[in-house]
């Protein structure tokens, strides 16, 4: 059966986006694109103000924090906190277990920041107390990086007991919260940070294409001059915004449309705690359902975020991943295979337009892909 001729597909005919982003929105958000709106325009201007305060109000930055948006992926958003923030002569601890971690090493490599690594297992969340020790061994470390949660397989690290050793040594903590932000809490009033950074298509459920850094403006305004590049300056970015209310150069105006339409359903759905929640509904719903069927779960209950879920492959001969993935798009749901090193994996995301009636849906249509199979364990691969 194609995707096209299956009854139970988004409203747009769509397969329901089970990833880690882009992911499936409503279809009120993908309405929002429908209009032509030139940089200048009024409206535009309106919408663009709004989005940035309402970004600022979910870490409850007040007048302290400023949002700045950013054309592009999430990592160009991270490259330009990396590059903005860490100047060519300061030095950063970045946290790593995993792709994405990994990743920002990659980026200092580029514009050629100094760094240090503390680095632990993709399974295992960052220590504090090794940031501690580490903090406290090399006075020339300025920043620490961390990823909120680790996209590579869900797990959650811990930002805040890490932000109190951080904020013990006087150092700038920067966070990629990028598939937490909006589902998970993060509180400006509890954790000290001086930028968060995330983007338009995950937890907040707007289309791709935008990155945003929240940023402490104490800490922004110490930062001219510091970029080690033109467009990914969020300084200058954040500059010309504040001078005219106009984006440095062209806006990506329907992904900002429909960011902002994102953002009011956000609201409607009770911010952090009604996101949150539904995520944590789906994310239940899954573990469980896969559990029953014979699957296990790469990590612990208490390790997971609700944002994506990584499964251990089958040990099982006939399960074939790449098979088994185009079984279930062909039903209409879009899984993601795994990157880790630890563990064969698969994923199965929680986040983005979907509730109980897709997580249902998933769990009938791989429990009858694994009849079709002739897969009858589900167990790890001893
Ligand atoms: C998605 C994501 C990014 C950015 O990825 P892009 O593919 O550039 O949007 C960065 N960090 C984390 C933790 C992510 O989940």
């Amino acid at each position: 059966m194609s995707v096209e001729q299956n009854p139970s597909l988004s409203p747009t005919g769509d397969a329901w986006l089970l990833t880690p982003g882009p992911l499936t929105t409503s279809p009120q958000v993908k309405q929002a694109a429908l209009h032509d709106y030139g940089s200048r325009d009024h409206h535009l201007i309106a919408i663009n103000q709004e989005m940035r305060d309402l970004l600022v109000d979910i870490v409850h930055g007040g007048d302290d924090f400023v949002a700045v948006p950013l054309q592009g992926s999430g990592t160009f958003v991270v490259e330009a906190m990396l590059g903005t923030f860490v100047s060519k002569t300061d030095k950063l601890l970045i946290l790593i277990n995993g792709a994405y971690g990994t990743r920002m090493a990659k980026i200092c490599n580029y514009i050629g920041r100094d760094y240090v690594t503390l680095e632990t297992a993709e399974n295992v969340p960052v220590n504090p107390s090794e940031v501690d020790r580490i903090l406290g061994a090399d006075s020339s470390i300025t920043h620490v990086v961390i990823v909120h949660c680790e996209t590579t397989t869900g797990i959650l690290n811990p930002v805040a007991e890490v932000g109190k050793v951080v904020a013990g040594h006087n150092r700038s903590y920067l966070i990629d919260a990028m598939s937490a932000f909006g589902a998970i809490a993060l509180d400006s009033r509890d954790i000290r940070f001086d930028a968060v950074v995330a983007s338009s298509n995950k937890c907040l459920e707007g289309t791709p294409g935008m990155g945003f850094c929240i940023a402490r403006k104490s800490a922004l305004e110490q930062t001219c001059h510091n970029a080690h590049s033109l467009t990914l300056d969020l300084y200058e970015q954040w500059v010309a915004m504040e001078k005219n209310a106009q984006w440095r150069f062209t806006p990506p105006v329907q992904v900002i449309a429909s960011f902002h339409q994102a953002l009011k359903e956000y609201i409607a759905e009770g911010g952090v705690e009604g996101r949150g929640g539904r995520y944590q509904g789906n994310c239940k719903i899954l573990v469980e359902g896969m559990r029953k069927l014979g699957f296990e779960t790469l990590l612990p209950d208490d390790l997971q975020a609700p944002i994506i879920v990584t499964f251990l492959t089958p040990g099982d001969a006939h399960f074939d991943f790449q098979d088994f993935y185009d079984r279930l798009r062909d039903q209409g749901y879009i899984i993601y295979p795994g990157k880790l090193t630890v563990a064969d994996t698969f994923r199965i995301g929680c986040i983005g337009r979907v509730g109980p009636e897709q997580m249902h849906g998933v769990l009938n249509v791989i429990q009858t892909t694994l009849n079709e199979m002739g897969i009858v364990n589900c167990a790890a691969a001893a």
